[in-house]
């Protein structure tokens, strides 16, 4: 590569400071200069990272922590040198609860995201009926499907499980994770296991514990155990990403309107349209964020990739943190927070105790819940003002965790078209979308819409953009 290329990329969240690491370390490692521009429409970085610290809270108004089963973030978080300010989740609870006609119920142990791995919790827990137990357990004898299609998550478990765990522990797991309607939900681009194991097993039960057989889990709900964050919240991640990326440089409150094939007299240039009117010529782009937002800055040059990225729908949220004193709530609190199935009809769709979860939440004495609204099941919920949303979030807390007086103090995120909704055939159209984009050299797009929603996806995602970038422009 030349030593005078210049790079710019649209997004400062994860994504795109991931793909500017990327491109940073492969200038290092290959002894080339790069001029890289890092262009955010908010005035900070981290996209729906946020950390807010409030009388001694410390909030993370967005995601709050990553899986370590997905290498691509532990890597990133090693190679900054933050591996001393890891925090993995609490020992103790580790374990969800459930809402079964307005009360809150736990999850039965070894119950995890879709499928029960232990018999007896699952016999005695109140919140399934005979009848659906029966017929969780017929799934031992349930032949795996015979084609390789994919499938969408309603579809699978009421044709392995039965509608009655999807109903009352499925659907609110997976909605407290996807946002994202069950009907919908792409199994192969969200939750392939499930669809490997039915394949290698025959059923999903039996590949479940015989692959955990030595891992003797008491966990219910997610396995909590493979969930950490930074001491200081997740907001650490992006500070190191910004102090180790001093070279490059950062515009702040800067919209990208359009992104057009530039007019350089060299070989291939690209041109980027700001809201001010003015525009940055540059070799080549990486484009992060939600890929509705995408399809928006390329029209212009390729409406068929605009139509192919709008394709991917997105979902809003909301987030209500409540901070109170321990002995303001009745409830135990032994578990890391409850979900609420859609056919409960409440305000909230999860919450989650987030100072029971990970240590430094919260001052002694004191506690922090999230209660988290919105997504494909109630589209209107994070359009509701801020009076409402709290009053809402409260309701439902108050009456499942004995709660009576007000909070110390209230702090309301939305997030606006942030979760991305795989569909059924979510993965043949991003192939579809790839080979499209394939026709554009020096061009690459990243973020949450297309292989994955998480944390360590997206810096997947956003370092292979850097890489195939690199290749693009040689
Ligand atoms: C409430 C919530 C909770 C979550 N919880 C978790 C969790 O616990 N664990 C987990 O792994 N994942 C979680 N996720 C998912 C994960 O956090 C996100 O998918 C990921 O952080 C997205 O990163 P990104 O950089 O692709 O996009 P974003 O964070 O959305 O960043 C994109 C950035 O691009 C900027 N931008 C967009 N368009 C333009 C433009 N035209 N010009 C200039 N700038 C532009 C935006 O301002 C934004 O800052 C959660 C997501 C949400 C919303």
């Amino acid at each position: 590569m030349n030593a005078n290329k210049n790079i710019i990329i649209i997004g400062g969240g994860i994504t795109g400071l991931s793909a500017a690491h990327r491109l940073s370390e492969l200038a290092v490692k290959n002894g080339y200069a790069l001029d890289i521009t890092l262009i955010e429409a908010r005035n900070r970085l981290g996209g729906v990272i946020h950390t807010v610290k409030q009388d001694g809270f410390l909030i993370d108004s967005g995601p709050d922590n990553f899986v370590t089963i997905k290498p691509w973030a532990m890597a990133l978080v090693r190679r900054l040198g933050l591996e001393s300010e890891l925090i993995t989740t609490n020992e103790a609870h580790r374990s969800a609860m459930v809402v079964r006609n307005g009360k809150l119920l736990p999850i039965p142990e070894g119950f995890l995201l879709m499928a029960p791995t232990k018999v007896m919790p699952v016999l005695t827990s109140p919140v399934f009926s005979v009848l659906g137990k029966l017929r969780m357990g017929m799934e031992l004898f349930i032949p795996g499907k015979k084609n390789n299609k994919d499938e969408s998550l309603a579809s699978f478990v009421i044709r392995r499980f039965g509608r009655e765990a999807l109903d009352r522990v499925v659907q609110p797991l997976i909605s407290g994770i996807y946002t994202a309607r069950p009907e919908n939900l792409s199994l192969r681009a969200t939750m392939p296991r499930f669809l490997d194991l039915e394949a290698k097993y025959g059923s999903i039960i039996r590949g479940m514990r015989s692959e955990g057989k030595n891992r003797k889990t008491t966990e219910s709900g997610a396995r909590y155990g493979m969930f950490v964050t930074l001491k200081e919240g997740l907001q650490t991640l992006i500070s190191a990403l910004e102090d180790r990326l001093g070279h490059i440089s950062f515009r702040l409150n800067t919209h990208v309107a359009e992104v057009r094939k530039g007019l350089k007299d060299r070989s291939q240039s690209w041109t980027v349209k700001l809201d001010d009117g003015t525009s940055m010529e540059t070799d080549g782009i990486i484009i992060t964020g939600p890929s509705k937002h995408a399809a928006s800055l390329v029209r212009g040059i390729d409406p068929n990739l605009a139509d192919q990225l709008s394709a991917v729908q997105y979902a809003s949220s909301a987030v209500v943190h409540l901070a109170y004193k321990r002995d303001q709530i009745a409830h135990p609190l032994d578990a890391f927070g409850c979900v609420v199935p859609i056919t409960e009809r409440r305000n909230i769709i999860a919450a989650s105790f987030s100072s029971i979860k990970y240590d430094g939440r919260a001052p002694d004495g004191s506690v922090l819940l999230r209660a988290f609204m919105g997504g494909a099941l109630q589209p209107d919920m994070p359009m509701r003002d801020d009076k409402d949303l709290v009053a809402a979030a409260r309701f439902d807390l108050d009456n499942f965790l004995g709660i009576s007086t007000a909070p110390q103090f209230t702090l309301i995120s939305r997030w606006p078209d942030s979760m991305a909704q795989y569909k059924v055939g979510h993965l043949g159209q991003i192939k579809m979308m790839r080979e499209q984009l394939g026709k554009h050299q020096g061009l690459q797009l990243a973020g949450n819409g297309f292989e994955g929603v998480g944390i360590p996806d997206c810096v997947r995602a956003g370092e292979s953009a850097a890489e195939d970038l690199a290749k693009d422009l040689g």
